[in-house]
């Protein structure tokens, strides 16, 4: 496959300027381990409770951040202990928060997981403050949008912010990744500013109308996408790998076989790894590889951004 066209590094970049921006939601995740799920109306005796960081948009710029890339967020969290929390992780995690802000009249968003014994789980998410990221605040970030090389998005904020951010990193020259997940549907128009697009089977044949379950599926999905004006596309498959879309044709890249334990942020680690290897100037071939190899680790790990790899682990593998 042809190199991205992704803006080489810039001439004396200071590490106050990041070169991922990840504009996103940040979620508390509340994991409930319970024996079984229970009826309405029933009060179970759980197993285990964990208050994680979670959400696309933050498991996204840790994953950039852990396999290499210089990283900002963009969000909104509510001001409350959760918030502070998440803040607090990004922190840790070496990634700059100063565009993620603390509104006083939301709640921080939470994600309810109930997990039972034979790992089935069942989730509400309720978005708090992710739902009020507005344009505005994305114009507030402008500096920092303008100084990036990448713009990383998903939809767990709201469209017309995504929109935005879309269109104000095409206005300066940024290169642009949409991870369309959650599923759903998009304007042409927004499709339209994306430079690479990455969904996963759903969010595949959401977006394109056609049922995804197989790389030949795939392969009729991402003809369709293309003619939205979005040339770059590639569709996770879980165990079944990549395929992948450019001008010089169509690749399917098998995933490693692992001993899967719990693919939680399997697509956020393939995202992560994916852009942080662009942003080094891997070819998409190497890059494409290199978010395999970091989510295949992921898979065999239990948690969300508990299992996402650090770079220097790659090698071992
Ligand atoms: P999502 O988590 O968004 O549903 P996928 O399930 O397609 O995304 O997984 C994203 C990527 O993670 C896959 O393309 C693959 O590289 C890797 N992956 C997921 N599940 C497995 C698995 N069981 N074995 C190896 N790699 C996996």
């Amino acid at each position: 496959m042809t190199t991205a066209p992704i803006a080489p590094p810039r001439d004396g970049a200071s590490t106050a300027h990041a070169d991922a921006i990840v504009v996103g939601s940040l979620n508390m995740d509340l994991v409930v381990r319970t024996p079984r799920h229970p009826q309405p109306g029933e009060t179970l005796l759980g197993r285990g409770f964990d208050a994680t960081p979670g959400g696309k948009g933050a498991n996204q710029a840790v994953a950039l951040a852990r396999l290499g890339a210089n990283t900002a967020m963009v969000g909104r969290v509510g001001d409350d202990a959760y918030g502070r929390a998440l803040v607090a992780n990004l922190d840790r995690e070496g990634i700059h928060h100063r565009g993620v802000l603390a509104r006083p009249d939301t709640e921080t968003g939470v994600a309810m997981i109930q997990v039972d014994d034979a790992s089935q789980n069942s989730i509400v998410v309720i978005p708090g403050s992710n739902g009020e990221l507005s344009p505005s605040d994305i114009a507030s970030a402008d500096a920092t949008l303008g100084r990036a090389r990448l713009l990383v998005c998903q939809l767990e904020v709201p469209l017309t912010t995504v929109r935005e951010a879309l269109a104000r990193a095409r206005r300066h020259g940024v290169t642009t990744l949409l991870n369309a997940a959650p599923a759903m549907t998009l304007p042409q128009d927004v499709l339209a500013l994306v430079d690479w697009l990455v969904v996963n089977e759903s969010e595949a044949a959401a977006l394109s109308g056609h049922p995804v379950g197989h790389p030949d599926d795939a392969a009729q999905a991402i003809r369709r996408l293309r003619q939205s004006g979005c040339r770059q596309i590639l569709v996770t498959l879980g165990a079944q790998g990549v395929v992948a879309a450019d001008d010089s044709g169509l690749h399917h890249y098998p995933a490693p076989k692992v001993a899967a334990v719990d693919t939680t942020a399997a697509g956020d680690t393939f995202v992560g790894g994916f852009a942080a290897a662009l942003l080094r100037g891997a070819s998409v071939e190497a890059a494409v590889r290199e978010g395999q190899a970091a989510a295949a680790i992921a898979v065999t790990r239990p948690g969300a951004q508990a299992s996402i790899p650090h770079r220097d682990e790659l090698a071992d593998h």
